[in-house]
């Protein structure tokens, strides 16, 4: 391999509002196995950024579940919340080179705005782009958007390409309250952390073009990506805290792990469920074959993992 080939490394980004289950274990299994069937590296990234979200206890939880479903990570966890100082200095980047302002909107001036200048609700009009807001004013940051298509071929989705300021407008690098942005920290992390390639549910597809854009105006490089279907419950609803998806059983992890690498399109033999986690582990790394994902946004699950109905 040339020396400018960077090793392959993804990473488990888990928000610790809650403890594991079957949806966030389908992020953890596909990172992990394209992961090891590279011989890559894999870590573990705890976004705690916004504490009234967060479950007291949660991340210690999460990692507990990890390690009884045999997950193995690389080095130590990093904790979002100890990144503050790293978030600051990208924000002072990002303002000194003239990529980001201070915006002072309420969320009726934006709506009656964006209603205004005829784009759709919830998109920033760039109202504030020239306002001079002070730094002890209430104030929100946002990159400004580029006027640019920015498109990226995902490894399971195929191409997708949004044209940010038409579709998002300049988007909230960190809050008025104070907390930081998902967007900025997952970008500045994930540099930070040198991930290859991200794998993670398809519901974040559509939050890549302003990670992308970030990265630009900050110069780092773009990783690969990789979305994988999200599991939806009886209803139609994605797996989540929101829709009460239950936790995982830390007993019995060989079911479910087995489950998830059905719903990831692998052809897991039934030989598996009678063995241990280390040789299903084994048998997973030697079998994974990302093409066998399915092109799905998200895809029903019956069974034991969705919510009882
Ligand atoms: N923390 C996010 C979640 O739990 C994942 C973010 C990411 O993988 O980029 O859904």
């Amino acid at each position: 391999m040339p020396a400018t080939t960077p090793r392959y490394r993804g990473r488990f980004a888990p928000s610790p509002t809650g403890p594991l289950h079957f949806g966030s274990l389908i992020a953890a299994i596909g990172s992990y196995l394209q992961a090891r069937s590279q011989r890559g590296e894999w870590l573990v990234r705890m976004e705690d950024l916004d504490p009234p979200r967060e479950q007291p206890g949660a991340a210690a939880t999460i990692l507990r579940t990890l390690e009884r479903y045999g997950f193995e990570w690389d080095g130590a966890v990093l904790y979002q919340s100890r990144r503050h100082e790293a978030y600051l200095d990208t924000l002072e980047q990002l303002r000194r080179e003239g990529y980001s302002y201070r915006c002072n909107c309420s969320r009726k001036q934006i709506g009656e705005e964006a209603r205004r200048c005829g784009l759709p609700p919830g998109v920033y009009p760039g109202s504030c782009r020239t306002a001079a807001i002070g730094e002890h004013q209430r104030h929100t940051i946002r990159l400004l958007a580029p006027e640019t298509v920015i498109g990226f071929d995902d490894g399971v989705q195929g191409h997708f390409s949004q044209q940010l300021a038409r579709e998002v407008g300049d988007f909230v690098l960190r809050r008025a309250d104070g907390l930081f942005a998902y967007q900025l920290a997952v970008v500045v992390d994930d540099a930070f952390q040198g991930i290859t390639e991200v794998v993670r549910g398809s519901d974040l597809l559509d939050n890549t073009p302003r990670q992308i854009a970030l990265q630009r105006s900050l110069g780092l490089r773009t990783p690969g990506y990789l979305h994988l279907p999200v599991v939806l419950n009886a209803r139609g609803e994605k797996l989540s805290k929101q829709t009460f998806a239950p936790a995982l059983d830390e007993t019995r992890p060989l079911p479910a792990l087995w489950q998830g690498l059905a719903f990831l399109g692998q052809r897991p033999i039934p030989e598996l469920l009678q063995g241990d986690i280390s040789s299903f582990w084994r048998w997973a790394v030697e079998h994974w074959h990302r093409d066998l994902i399915p092109r799905k946004l998200d895809s029903p699950l019956k069974g034991a993992h969705g919510n009882p109905d």
